[in-house]
C-alpha cells in the first residue's frame, strides 16, 4: 500500500482522464470494501487509486418512473431508500442479504456489480428486474443490460479507462412480485448459491412472464433463460415450478468448492430456484 497514489477528481471528465492517463495500473475506489481487500492480499498492486467521493451527484438514487442507482449509492441507501422499499422491494430484499450493516455503510451497490464476485447477493436479483448498466468511457457512453456485463470470473465489460456510472431498473408491470432466496452455511457469509426471481401475471392467473437471476451458479451471475421461458404463458402449479428448477439446475455451471459440490450447488439450484419463484408468484397475487 506504501507506494499507492490516491486521486480524488471532481468530475466525471477528470476521472477518466485518470483511468486513460494511467490505464490498467489505476482502479477506481468506491467504499473500498472489496478493492481493500484484493489489495491487503497481495491481489492486485494497483500504482493509483481514483476516488469517486469529490464527485458531486454520484450518491444519488432517482426513482421516477424508472429507478436510477448512481455510483456512490450505498446499499443501505438503496434497501432504505422508500421507492426502492415500496416499488423494487426484490432489490431491497438482495440488499438485505449482504453482510453486515458496517459493510452496507460503506459498500455501493455499483462498486458490488463492478467487482463482478460471482457470489456477490445485488447481481441475481438485479438480472430478475432487467437492470442495465450505464458505462462512460472516452469515447461516451454504453448500456448493457446487467446479464451482458458479467463475461467470466471477476470479469466484467468494463474497459480499464472506463467506469459504471449508474445502474437502470425499469418500473415493474402490474401484477408483479419478487423475491430473493440466499443459501448460505451462516447468514453473513457470501451466497453458496442465491437465486433473485420476478414473477408477472396475466388477468387469467397464469404467468406473462418470469425472469430469474442466479449467484453462484456458474463463473458469472446467470440468467435461467430456459426455465423463464418454460414458464411463459403456465399455470404456475407446484409442478411447473418444479420444472422450472430442473431447467435452471441444467442451465447452471457451478463450480467445486469448500462449500459443496457442483452437482451439490446444482441441486440447491433446483430447490431454491423453486422456492424463489413460489414467493415472487405469491407476492404478485398481492
Ligand atoms: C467481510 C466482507 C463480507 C462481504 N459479504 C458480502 C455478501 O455477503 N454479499 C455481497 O454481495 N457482498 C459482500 N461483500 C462485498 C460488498 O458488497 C462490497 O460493498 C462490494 O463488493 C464492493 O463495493 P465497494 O463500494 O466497497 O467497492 P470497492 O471495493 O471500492 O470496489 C470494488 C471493485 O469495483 C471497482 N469499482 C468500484 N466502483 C466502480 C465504478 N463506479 N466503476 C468501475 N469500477 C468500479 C473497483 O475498482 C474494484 O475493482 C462483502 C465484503 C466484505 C469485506
Amino acid at each position: 500500500m506504501a507506494n499507492v497514489e490516491y486521486r480524488e477528481p471532481t468530475s466525471i471528465e477528470e476521472a477518466l482522464a485518470l483511468l486513460g492517463q494511467y490505464g490498467d495500473e489505476a482502479k477506481i475506489i468506491a467504499g473500498g470494501q472489496s478493492l481493500l481487500v484484493m489489495i491487503r492480499d497481495g491481489l492486485i498492486r494497483p500504482r493509483v487509486l481514483v476516488g469517486l467521493q469529490g464527485i458531486p451527484g454520484l450518491s444519488t438514487i432517482q426513482a421516477n418512473g424508472e429507478l436510477r442507482i448512481g455510483a456512490m449509492a450505498t446499499h443501505t441507501a438503496v434497501e432504505r431508500h422508500p421507492a426502492v422499499q415500496q416499488r423494487w422491494p426484490l432489490l431491497a430484499e438482495a440488499e438485505r442479504a449482504v453482510s453486515t450493516l458496517q459493510i452496507r455503510n460503506r459498500g455501493t451497490l455499483v462498486g458490488n456489480v463492478a467487482h463482478g464476485f460471482p457470489t456477490a447477493d445485488p447481481p441475481a436479483a438485479l438480472i430478475a428486474l432487467g437492470a442495465q448498466a450505464r458505462i462512460v468511457g472516452p469515447g461516451g457512453e454504453r448500456t448493457l443490460p446487467i446479464e451482458e456485463f458479467f463475461i467470466g470470473f471477476m470479469e466484467t465489460a468494463l474497459q480499464p479507462t472506463e467506469l459504471l456510472a449508474e445502474l437502470r431498473i425499469p418500473a415493474q408491470p402490474a401484477r408483479s412480485g419478487g423475491a430473493y432466496l440466499k443459501y448460505a452455511m451462516r447468514p453473513l457469509d457470501f451466497s453458496i448459491v442465491g437465486v433473485g426471481a420476478r414473477v408477472t401475471l396475466a388477468e387469467d392467473g397464469t404467468c406473462a412472464e418470469a425472469r430469474i437471476g442466479l449467484n453462484g451458479a456458474g463463473a458469472t451471475p446467470l440468467r435461467a433463460r430456459q426455465a423463464e421461458a418454460a414458464l411463459h404463458g403456465a399455470r404456475l402449479t407446484d409442478e411447473a415450478l418444479a420444472e422450472a428448477g430442473r431447467l435452471a439446475a441444467a442451465e447452471s455451471d457451478p463450480v467445486g468448492d469448500l462449500d459443496g459440490s457442483a452437482e451439490y450447488k446444482r441441486k440447491m439450484v433446483e430447490v431454491f430456484v423453486r422456492r424463489a419463484l413460489r414467493r415472487a408468484a405469491q407476492a404478485a397475487q398481492g
